[in-house]
Order: C-alpha cells, then structure tokens, then sequence
C-alpha cells in the first residue's frame, strides 16, 4: 500500500510518495497557483497525484490516502479556518480534496504541526512520543505531539508557541496584533530588529545596518558584543517560552528547526541554559535536538497523518 503527502506552501506545493511504513518514495513539486483566491489549487494538486499514480502504475486500492500540511488553521472536523497566504476563505478541506482525489482518505492539519510529527515520526525525535517542535523562520512556528498525535486544540490553535507573550513591554507590534510576542525576538526578522534596536549602544560593532540573522550569528561566534546580546535575548525568550510548555506538556524532547536553527550549537546551549533557569524541576530533563528533515519536514509529518 501507499500514501502521499502534500505539503501547501504560498509559493510551491511539495508531494512525495510514501509506501505504508513511511519510506519517502519519490517527491515532486507544483508552483502554488493563487490567482481566483485559490480556488485552482487542489485541482491542480490532486492532477500531479494523479499523474504520480500513472507514473508508478498505482491503482486507486493501492491508495491508503492523503495527508495534507496547510499554512492555517485546520480544526479536527478537517475544516480549514481560513488561510490568508493561498486567499483560502472558510470550508471543509478535507472533504473538498477527498471528493476530487477518488473519494480516498484525506486529512489535513496545520503546517507546523504537521512539521512536528514528521520530525517526530521519521526526524531528529524519531521514537520520541512526546515532542515540541519550534521552527525559527521569518515568523516562529510550533507544533505540539503528545502520545504520538497532534495536538489540535477547539480551534486549530494549539501549538502556536511564536504568539507566547514573552514581553508584555514591547511596544512594536507582532504580526498578530499583539505585543512582545516570542516571534518578535526568535525569528530571522525578530533578531535582525533586536540588532537594530541596540545598535546605537554599541558603537564598535561589526555588524552593518543592513544584516542577515546569519550574519548575526557569525558575529556572535566571532565574539561581537552586540551579536551576542542578541543571541543571549533570543535564548532568554525563547527558553523562556520553552519552559512555559515544558510546564504544561512534559516533553521528552523539543526540536528546533527553521532556517535560524542553522547557527547550530552557539542556538542550542542558549536556549538550553536559560529553559532549565525557567523550567519546573520535574520537567526539566528534556533534550534539545535540531530539525533533520529541513524541507522535507512537511511532507513526512502529512504522509504520517495517514495510516
Ligand atoms: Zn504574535
């Protein structure tokens, strides 16, 4: 038996062909089509699967289903809650999909949280049951696997630890309309901005007013005093949020992924140090692993939502 699963990002869809343990296949991709607010993009989807099927001479009883990662809140009835970056409005996602897609099983989930389970199915957490994933890109994703399953929540929103208020002094505003948001200091924009908040403080910095969140974090190997307070800051806060749910869920490991995590190790034993000042003693024995599948997180994890 097989499955696919679909990962439906704002500029492309990633696919792979997965047999029933889970074993990447093969994968290909499709440009994301939003024009006539979406309403091309599963059609187009379930074309190349389709296609896919031929190329592999799969029947449709061969097909156990697909899983599908979106960039918005998908609540356990498989209702997408809208989804701004593909102009996707309210309605039954899972159902839309099955109908054009063979009347198989489909079941879709939020992207984060899809990229968490395939970290914790096939990645850095692989035999771990209880993981937390943050993922530090532009924004700060999370995804919370409890018992092997994604934690949903009422309305999709479990997870969504980058909008953790770790600063409720900040004045700059979050792309959520509120305040002092963990994203606003951990992601790439977040520690860019932190660096330019501080610069005028730190005269004898080498770092330009126009910086990458990598050039950051060389700086900071370098020893570059402002580079490491920005570095220490993100840890701070990061770590801090961490602890908050490490409190709540107990994990046995948390995940860092996205494209800060590539600072590697300077990342790991900040957050590391400043989660076990925070975190509550019985929870506190967890480790820190880096994201393995990079890019192909959102596949394995929505592949792994079919079984
Ligand atoms: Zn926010």
């Amino acid at each position: 038996m097989y499955k696919f699963g679909v990962d439906v990002g704002g500029t492309t869809v990633k696919m792979g062909l997965f047999d029933e343990q889970g074993t990447l296949l093969e994968k290909f991709e499709i440009p994301t089509d939003k024009t006539e607010d979406g309403s091309h993009i599963i059609e187009q989807i379930t074309k190349r699967l389709n296609q896919a099927m031929e190329e592999h001479d799969l029947t449709v009883e061969e097909c156990m289903g697909v899983g599908v990662g979106l960039p918005g809140p998908v609540d356990e009835q498989g209702n997408i809650l809208g989804c701004v970056n593909l102009g996707w409005g309210v309605f039954p996602v899972e159902k839309a999909f099955s109908e054009q897609f063979h009347g198989l099983p489909v079941k879709a989930a939020n992207d984060a949280n899809v990229a968490a389970l395939g970290e914790q199915t096939a990645g850095a957490a692989k035999g771990r049951r209880n993981v937390v994933m943050v993922t530090l890109g532009t924004g700060v994703g999370g995804g919370i696997i409890i018992d092997g399953k994604i934690l949903t929540g009422a309305n999709g929103g479990a997870g969504e630890i980058g909008h953790i208020t770790v600063n409720p002094k900040e004045e700059a505003r979050c792309n959520c309309g509120k305040h002092g948001c963990l994203e606003q200091y951990a992601s790439a924009t977040g520690v860019v901005r932190v660096v330019k908040n501080l610069k005028s403080f730190y005269p004898d910095t080498g770092l330009q007013e126009e910086c990458s969140a990598k050039d950051v974090f060389d700086a900071a190997k370098a020893g570059d005093i402002l580079a490491m307070k920005a570095v220490q800051g993100l840890g701070e806060y990061l770590g801090l949020a961490l602890s908050f749910v490490a409190n709540i869920v107990n994990p046995q490991a948390i995940v860092i992924g996205g494209g800060v995590s590539r600072a590697g190790k300077i990342l790991i034993d900040e957050v590391e140090q400043k989660f076990q000042k925070y975190v509550f003693r019985p929870c506190r024995n967890v480790e820190f692993l880096l994201a393995k599948l990079g890019n192909d997180a959102g596949i394995y994890g929505a592949s792994a939502l079919i079984s």
